[in-house]
């Protein structure tokens, strides 16, 4: 490959945040032990945070490269764990945010926050699940593991049409579970069922300020990406031992619950982070992705676009108005 490179540059003048498109070489690259032919990235909820005018000031060093994600393949490695050719995947270790990261045909990064792509996984499938996807499988993965099983009733997918909530949409259908989706955007009640919930519900259902503390039992899990008062809502139906995964904050980072679920019907609200999780983690949970998602599924929420496109999708993810996932091509 040639010594430069095009990336997706934000620049700060301490007022104002701008974003540019130029051409980089290899030395400006930050320090790090592999380097990577970055072939996809994609746009996450944060990177629209990080983009679209650097808002809870994620990024404190400018220029900086974002791209919470990418996959592509290793061109040198100083590593024993990698040799060039190798595909690898990124998602999280607040590279994007604190280091340089995927919107960029060059990355460089640390070999331990890399994961090999399975086999049966294309680059670009990769980024369609991205750390969206790879979230919505540790909701359902954490689920799992505090007892939902497919025969225990509805699970409740709050942000479906977003990127988590499709995915989780899609992962808990193809294991046999009876998905409620909830959406504000009920023209996608299509692609919804598509993905495989069994029924929608309208948003407003779960973001009533009416909510009592305990309310009739209905969900057997719920996998949310929302928060505030949809979680709260959530919480006070879930059925006696059921669990809640908690993993975003579409709606607002409050949560104004009761201890009543918690107490009175065993219920277990689980925090899921992406970002930090351990490596051995990591391979283990893109294995299951693998196994869990049906990627014809994958393939139909996602849409492809280049570099140039980043700025407004980052405004759109942030307006809760992109469906599904968004892959960035960075070579096109
Ligand atoms: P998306 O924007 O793709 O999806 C979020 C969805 O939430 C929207 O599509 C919309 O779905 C719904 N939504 C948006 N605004 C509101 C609102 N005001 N009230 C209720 N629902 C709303 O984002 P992602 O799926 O990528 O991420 C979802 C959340 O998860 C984000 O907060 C993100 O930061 C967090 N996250 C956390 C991770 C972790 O490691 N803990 C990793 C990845 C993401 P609809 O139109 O269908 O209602």
């Amino acid at each position: 490959m040639p010594n430069d490179f095009t990336a997706l540059v934000l620049n700060s003048d301490d007022k104002d945040i701008s974003v540019e498109i130029k051409s980089l070489t290899e030395s400006d690259l930050p320090d790090g032990d592999v380097t990577v032919a970055v072939e996809y990235s994609t746009v996450n909820y944060k990177d629209g945070l990080i983009v679209d005018g650097n808002k809870g000031r994620l990024v404190r060093n400018f220029p900086h490269v974002p791209g919470i994600d990418f996959s592509g393949t290793v061109e040198h490695s100083d590593s024993p764990d990698y040799k060039p050719g190798d595909r690898v995947v990124l998602t999280g270790w607040r590279v994007g945010e604190t280091h340089w990261g995927g919107f960029a045909q060059r990355a460089r990064v640390r070999a331990g926050w890399l994961v090999p792509l399975p086999d049966s996984i294309s680059t670009l499938q990769a980024m369609a699940v991205g750390t969206a996807g790879f979230t919505a499988m540790l909701c359902v993965d954490a689920l799992e593991q505090y007892g939902l099983g497919p025969d225990d009733g509805e699970v409740l997918v709050t942000g479906a049409g977003g990127g988590v909530g499709g995915t989780a949409t899609a992962i808990l259908d193809a294991r046999g579970y009876t998905v409620v989706a909830s959406t504000g955007r009920r023209e996608l009640d299509g692609y919804l069922t598509d993905l495989g919930a069994a029924e929608i519900i309208d948003r407003d259902e779960l973001s009533t300020a009416e909510t009592r503390p305990l309310e009739k039992e209905r969900w057997a899990g719920c996998v949310d990406s929302v928060a505030g008062t949809t979680l709260a809502t959530a919480l006070a139906q879930m059925k006696y031992g059921a669990s809640a995964a908690a993993c975003g904050l579409a709606g607002g980072n409050g949560l104004d619950t009761t201890i009543l679920p918690f107490i009175l019907r065993g219920v277990n609200l689980l925090g899921i982070d992406s970002v930090m999780q351990p490596a051995e983690s990591r391979r283990r949970i893109w294995q299951r992705v693998v196994d869990d998602l049906p990627l014809g599924k994958l393939d139909a929420m996602t849409a492809v676009r280049s570099l140039a496109d980043v700025p407004q999708l980052a405004t759109e993810i942030l307006k809760g108005q992109v469906r599904g996932r968004t892959v960035i091509d960075v070579n096109a």
